[in-house]
């Protein structure tokens, strides 16, 4: 049996049963069998279940934050903002898809007379890919699972979603499902549309990604977890695409006169994000990256010293809450116990008490040894955060190089056009999907623009976002109509 648990005192709340490799084989078979229709689905029909699906989130709201918040610890207002948010981006695909942007088409009507010039009648149209196997993530409850930007995305497209539930957050899930199974049957929907599997160890995901129905991988996760999967998704007999989103260290870069202007703001705001939601997000700040020398007629290294030691009393000063899981907390104080022994200077590392959640942690190395320990350079999910003294910009920046792939870069202090600051960005968008020149990268918006992805490690498809309207495209593939029949160019982009 699966066991769940309270993320705040260990205690059991329930237990089920996991899905049976047959099963895992009889729900993929479903999935392939509801995508024909789903397929040549319409905008309206695709809205319609999108937002028929928020409205069963918000409907059981109060019992599904409550449950969200046992098994996660995350508490009820980040829980509800997240709920809302999830809702949002629901009706937001179901937006798009009425828009008919999962149908648009490119035009190209035939030209007479000898090639290259002349050419026959071409339309290029937008196929989706077939059922998506979607992996939640722990740390996101209701964005990245169940119902999150990969499902929502993924119906839009026109692709039915098996979901692998998060062991983290079991009983939630099975309760987002159960609203699934009432919307999908209300709207007289197949079952196969939507379904989803659940298991202990690693067997049930890897069936999952190596089933001949399965069209696509959509994960958020740890780096070793998507890694291991995307390496399943490529070995099968007929690979398929896997986007996994993953983890990430999100260097800030501050500028001394920055911190000279507003050191101690800037302290508190980023103690706030490095401690938020107990430091368990994707893009929290795990890298600050300080110039010792820069600019003359400005003593560098003491600002910088002087921002260190604001950033330490205003960490000092807040109070995470319990992490998701037990085994994240040990992850946590491992990945602390190796930058101590990686030599870094541990400039705040109190010991909590037995059974407390976690104290903020922050510590300092030189870029030098940054860029030659690679212990210093992985992701420690929780709130803490490692001080990066790079001598001069060239070496700020194979700081950068050496991070090699994040979601968010944040630089302060590039306001003005110089050769640093251009150096600094270009740096900053070589390894990052998103570039932030003020605020904290912790708040991921959900609109048209957003980049939420980046090179490895940060995800296995640095073309491609988790977040944001684009996200559509990851489920869609182009395909050239020539010499179309009418009948079929009526359908304006809308597959068959
Ligand atoms: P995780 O441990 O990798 O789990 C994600 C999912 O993958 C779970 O369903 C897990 O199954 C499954 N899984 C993991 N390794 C597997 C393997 N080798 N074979 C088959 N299935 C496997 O990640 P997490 O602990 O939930 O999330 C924390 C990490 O996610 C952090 O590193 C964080 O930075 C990252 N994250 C990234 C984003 C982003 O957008 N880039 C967003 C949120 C979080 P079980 O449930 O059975 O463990």
């Amino acid at each position: 049996m699966l066991t769940s648990y309270d993320a705040r005192t260990g205690a059991t709340l329930g237990t089920l049963p996991p899905t049976s490799p047959v099963d895992v084989d009889a729900t993929c078979t479903a999935a392939a069998q509801a995508f024909a229709p789903w397929r040549a689905s319409s905008g309206a029909q695709r809205a319609a279940l999108l937002r028929g699906l928020a409205d069963s989130l918000e409907a059981d709201r109060e019992a599904l934050v409550a449950l969200a918040d046992q098994e996660t610890a995350l508490g009820p207002v980040r829980l509800n903002g997240e709920l809302d948010r999830t809702a949002f981006q629901l009706r937001r695909f179901a937006d798009i898809a009425e828009r008919g942007e999962p149908f648009a088409v490119v035009d190209d009507p035939a030209v007479a007379g000898a090639p290259p010039a002349g050419h026959p009648a071409m339309q290029r149209w937008w196929q989706p890919l077939g059922p998506v196997a979607m992996f939640s993530a722990s740390n996101f409850p209701f964005a990245f699972s169940v119902l999150g930007g990969d499902t929502a995305s993924a119906l839009a497209a026109g692709c039915p979603v098996v979901v692998k539930a998060h062991s983290g957050h079991l009983l939630l899930s099975n309760r987002v499902m159960d609203g699934v199974r009432r919307v999908l049957a209300a709207q007289q929907l197949p079952a196969g549309l939507i379904s989803m599997v659940q298991g202990g160890g690693r067997d049930i995901g890897v069936q999952l990604v190596r089933h001949p129905a399965i069209a696509a991988g959509a994960f958020t996760g740890s780096t070793a977890g998507g890694a291991a999967l995307a390496a399943e998704a490529a070995a099968r007999p007929r690979p398929i695409p896997f986007f996994g989103e993953l983890g990430s260290v999100n260097p800030v870069v501050a500028l001394p006169a920055e911190l000279a202007a507003q050191g101690s703001t800037l302290a508190t705001t980023l103690a706030g994000s490095i401690a938020l939601g107990c430091g368990q997000f994707c893009t929290n700040p795990g890298v600050i990256v300080l110039i010792d020398h820069l600019q003359p007629g400005l003593d560098a290294r003491a600002v910088n010293d002087a921002f260190v030691a604001q950033l330490e009393e205003a960490l000092r000063a807040q109070q995470p809450h319990a992490m998701l899981t037990r085994g994240m907390r040990d992850a946590f104080d491992t990945g602390v116990a190796h930058w101590a022994q990686a030599g870094a200077d541990m400039r705040l590392h109190e010991t909590a008490a037995a059974g407390a959640p976690p104290r903020p942690v922050l510590a300092q190395v030189s870029a030098l040894d940054f860029i030659a320990k690679a212990a210093l350079r992985e992701e420690v999910f929780g709130p803490s955060s490692l001080v990066v003294r790079a001598a001069s910009l060239s070496q700020a920046l194979q700081v950068l190089a050496a991070v090699g792939g994040s979601l968010t870069v944040t630089l302060w202090g590039a306001q003005q056009d110089s050769e640093e600051t251009r150096a600094l960005v270009a740096g900053a968008m070589a390894i990052a999907g998103r570039v932030l020149f003020a605020g904290v990268p912790t708040g991921v918006a959900v609109t048209a623009a957003q980049q939420h992805g980046g090179p490895w490690p940060s995800s296995t498809r640095p073309e491609s976002t988790s977040v944001g309207d684009a996200a559509l495209m990851r489920f869609l593939r182009p395909v050239c109509l020539q010499d179309a029949p009418a009948w079929l160019l009526q359908r304006q982009g809308q597959p068959v």
